[in-house]
Order: C-alpha cells, then sequence, then structure tokens
C-alpha cells in the first residue's frame, strides 16, 4: 500500500469500518450523564440495567469525597510509573488492604484488568510454555497468552475433567499455566474453582482465576468466587480483580504470594511501562473496601433482586434464561438471532429500559443475547418495569427486525 498522511489512513480504513456496517456489527457508544443505575441518556430517563457497578458504589457520595480528599493530599495522578516515582502512599495501603481482603501475602496494583492479565500472563508464560483456558474465558486472558507468545489450549466451558486431560498430554518441563474468570462475564455462570484447583494439584499446573465480577458481589464478606465455593488461597496461587466493577472505581490488582509480587514487578511489561493508577483512585477504592465490609445489606439486597429476577423471568415464554445465580443475566431470545434481540434492546430503550445486546464476535456465533445485570442501587420497581416489558414484548409480539 503506497500514499502518506491522514487522507490515505482514512482510506486505509474506510472498507473495514463499510464491512463492519454490513455485518449490522457496527459497535457504538451512547452517552449518559452519570453513571449508576438511573441515568440520563438520549434526552431520557432510563433505567440502566447494564452496567457493572454491581453494588451501586460508582456514584456514591462518600467515594467522590475520598477521591477529591486523596487528589487534594497526593495528587490527581501519580506523576510516573510504580518503579520511577509513581508509587505513593495511598498504593501502598491500598494494596496492603487488598491483600488482607484476599488472605493473601501481597497484591500489586494495576490501572485495568485488562493490563493485570495481559501483565501477569505474560510475566508468567512465554514461548514454548502453555496456558490452559476455559472456553469462554474474558478477552484480556486470550491476548495475554497472545502477548506472551505462549500455546494456547481452551478446554470445554467449565469442564475441569477436560483441564486435566489436556494438562496431561503438556510437557511437564514448561510451564502450565490453566486460566477461567470466576465468574462469566458473558454468561454469569461460576468456574467449578474446586474441581479446578484439585486438576491442578494432580497435574502440576498453576491456576489462575481472574473474579472481576465474583469480588464484592459473591461470599459472605464479598471476598469473591473463592469465599463462595470455600476455595483456600493456597489453591489459587494467582488471583486477579477488578476495581471497576462492583468496586466503583477503576483499576485491578493481582494477589498472590509474596514471590508472585516480586516477580511481575520484575517482569510484568504492563506494569512496568505505565503511569501508576491514579492516587486518588486508590484513596476512593479504600472507602470501597469499607463500605464491601460494612454494609454486607448491599449484597443481600442484591440477592433478592436476583432471586426475584429469575423466579418471574424463568415464567416467561419467549424467553430463556441461563444457568446463573450472579447479577449478570443473559437472556436467549426467540429463535436467537442478533435480529431479535437487537429488537427487543430496542423496544426496551424505547420504554427506558437500558439493556445492552451482546453479539458475535464477544459471544459465539449463534448465542446472541440480552446481557442484563442487576445492581444493589435497583429498586423492585425498576425489576418490575423491567420484567413487565419483557413479558409484553416477548410475549404478545413477534420479535423482528423493526
Ligand atoms: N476480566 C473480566 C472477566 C472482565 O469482564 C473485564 C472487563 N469487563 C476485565 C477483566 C477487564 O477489566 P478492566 O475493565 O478493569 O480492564
Amino acid at each position: 500500500m503506497s500514499g502518506a498522511g491522514s487522507a490515505d489512513l482514512d482510506a486505509a480504513l474506510a472498507p473495514r469500518l463499510a464491512e463492519r456496517h454490513a455485518q449490522a456489527r457496527y459497535r457504538q457508544r451512547r452517552t449518559a450523564d452519570r453513571a449508576g443505575a438511573h441515568v440520563h441518556v438520549d434526552g431520557r430517563d432510563v433505567v440502566n440495567f447494564c452496567s457493572n457497578d454491581y453494588l451501586g458504589l460508582a456514584h456514591d457520595p462518600r467515594l467522590g469525597e475520598a477521591l477529591a480528599a486523596s487528589a487534594r493530599r497526593f495528587g490527581t495522578g501519580g506523576g510516573a510509573s510504580h518503579l520511577v516515582s509513581g508509587h505513593l502512599t495511598p498504593h501502598a495501603m491500598l494494596e496492603q488492604r487488598l491483600a488482607c481482603w484476599t488472605g493473601r501475602e501481597r497484591a500489586l496494583l494495576f490501572s485495568s484488568g485488562y493490563q493485570a492479565n495481559t501483565g501477569t500472563i505474560a510475566a508468567l508464560t512465554g514461548r514454548g510454555d502453555h496456558v490452559v483456558h476455559d472456553r469462554l474465558n474474558h478477552a484480556s486472558l486470550l491476548d495475554g497468552t497472545r502477548l506472551a507468545g505462549a500455546r494456547l489450549h481452551r478446554f470445554a466451558h467449565r469442564d475441569p475433567a477436560h483441564a486435566g486431560q489436556l494438562l496431561a498430554g503438556l510437557d511437564p518441563a514448561r510451564a502450565r499455566l490453566v486460566v477461567s474468570d470466576g465468574v462469566f462475564s458473558m454468561d454469569g455462570d461460576c468456574a467449578d474453582v474446586t474441581a479446578l484447583a484439585g486438576q491442578c494439584r494432580a497435574r502440576g499446573g498453576w491456576l489462575m482465576i481472574d473474579d472481576a465480577h465474583g469480588l464484592g458481589v459473591l461470599g459472605a464478606r464479598g471476598a469473591g468466587t473463592l469465599e463462595a465455593q470455600g476455595v483456600s488461597a493456597d489453591e489459587v496461587p494467582v488471583l486477579v480483580g477488578t476495581l471497576g466493577k462492583a468496586l466503583g472505581t477503576q483499576g485491578a490488582f493481582v494477589a498472590g504470594s509474596h514471590t508472585l509480587i516480586e516477580a511481575l514487578i520484575q517482569f510484568s511489561r504492563p506494569y512496568v511501562y505505565t503511569t501508576s493508577l491514579s492516587p486518588a483512585l486508590a484513596g476512593a477504592t479504600l472507602t470501597a473496601l469499607d463500605i464491601v465490609r460494612d454494609e454486607p445489606e448491599r449484597r443481600t439486597h442484591l440477592q433478592t433482586l436476583i432471586g426475584a429476577f429469575r423466579h418471574a423471568a424463568e415464567r416467561l415464554p419467549g424467553i430463556r434464561l441461563m444457568p446463573s445465580d450472579t447479577p449478570i443475566q443473559p437472556l436467549l431470545v426467540g429463535r436467537g438471532s442478533e435480529a431479535e434481540v437487537l429488537a427487543l434492546a430496542r423496544r426496551l430503550a424505547d420504554e427506558g429500559l437500558w439493556c445492552t445486546a451482546i453479539r458475535p464476535p464477544t459471544v459465539p456465533e449463534g448465542s446472541a443475547r440480552l446481557r442484563i445485570t442487576l445492581s444493589a442501587a435497583h429498586t423492585h420497581a425498576d425489576l418490575d418495569r423491567l420484567l413487565s416489558a419483557l413479558e409484553y414484548h416477548c410475549c404478545s409480539q413477534e420479535l423482528t427486525d423493526d
């Protein structure tokens, strides 16, 4: 390809964009006036059923105040990477709190879950090593494996025995990392961490769990999928958590042994070569952790909403629930076509109910779905509105792309 400058670049990109359009898979953003369950978007008030703000903390005034106080005291930005001069007091305090919460020796902050996942896998494995994935793992885990140059293997979704079979066939002289989401982001179901840990123990793999959607939500203390399943920290040497979902801020962390954290500091390029997480966000996250500890009623309310939603939705003809007990409640609609899911999302939006249609390539072909996420900030009245709208649109009308 010849040419230089903006016009040439645009000319090269235009056919790719046109192809997306032609496939009806063009991604579009909408601008909301704020984070939270009740927002204003495209000129109207809507109930947001597609946020990961599971505990309703993203717009909590206490986090806002902690953020402002931390910014005043420590700065809005870290000003450098952690290894230069960007590692500040609130980072150190937050790492200690996160380690304590997850029952680990240490924790290490990253600026996002995407970076934590890519940076961890690429630090622990390299060319010739093996990373064994659940088939539905998050994209950042797959990208980490590519970044590492390691060989990628995939086991059937939530099938630890299959993971064990794959592990058994791999060269024990090479690093073998087994990776799974704790709660699967598009299906809402949970990994069987106990069984995965058993396979790793028997066959010699290291287990890494990305609990982005479990932390803050599951377990009596909100310590996530491992707490809910009674799995000890020892059995899962690498735990990843994010701060941008239930904790209502932004960033992520890896928790594990002292040696693991030292290895990440030395070898994780996505950790080393980036500006530290904002110290203001670190301060706000400390307050979020206080709320997670002191207000278990948020989790209780959320679980009640999940139960009520499933109880009512499983009686509605025309939609199918997936086996999820978490705030992520995907709905398979009609015959499962993308057109049907898109049409339903549009009709709900017309009634002020914001739910996203999730389509391939984010989910496998033929499994387009409406992904509903519930939050402790939702009321029973919000839920009733959603259920009535679903009943009306799924049961009384043919869902076609209109
Ligand atoms: N892991 C999982 C399972 C996720 O769903 C996501 C984001 N939705 C991430 C990691 C990435 O986290 P972050 O948004 O902090 O980059």
